[in-house]
């Protein structure tokens, strides 16, 4: 159901944005270690944008990669697959930049 609503967050900027044009296209934005299924957020896009403007616009995903920094000596990294430490001081004290977020990078409209 998260990925209902975040579906439906999605419509409504993209709504807003195309300002009453009708949308071609959408380009999301996902960042690497978001858990958001793009094949989830497909299926829900049929629903709720059924009868909008939006409705058969076609989503892009970009993978966008993760960033991290250390919390004790400011490195900034990309983490590795599971162990999620600082490669300068190995500190475990660390905190995500980007990447673990889904976002609406823009619409193409007719
Ligand atoms: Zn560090």
């Amino acid at each position: 159901m998260h990925e209902l609503s975040l579906t439906q967050t999605l419509l409504d900027l993209a709504l807003k944005n195309a300002d009453g044009r009708r949308i071609v296209s959408v380009n999301l934005l996902l960042g690497e270690l978001s858990d958001e299924r793009p094949e989830a957020i497909r299926f829900y896009w049929n629903d709720v944008a059924r009868g909008t403007l939006a409705e058969n616009a076609e989503l892009r995903f970009r993978p966008v990669t993760a960033k991290m920094k250390c919390l004790q000596c400011s490195t900034v990294f990309h983490p590795e697959e599971t162990v999620v430490e600082c490669p300068n001081c190995k500190s475990f004290r660390v905190k995500i930049l980007s990447g673990d977020d889904i976002r609406l990078a823009g619409i193409d409209v007719k």
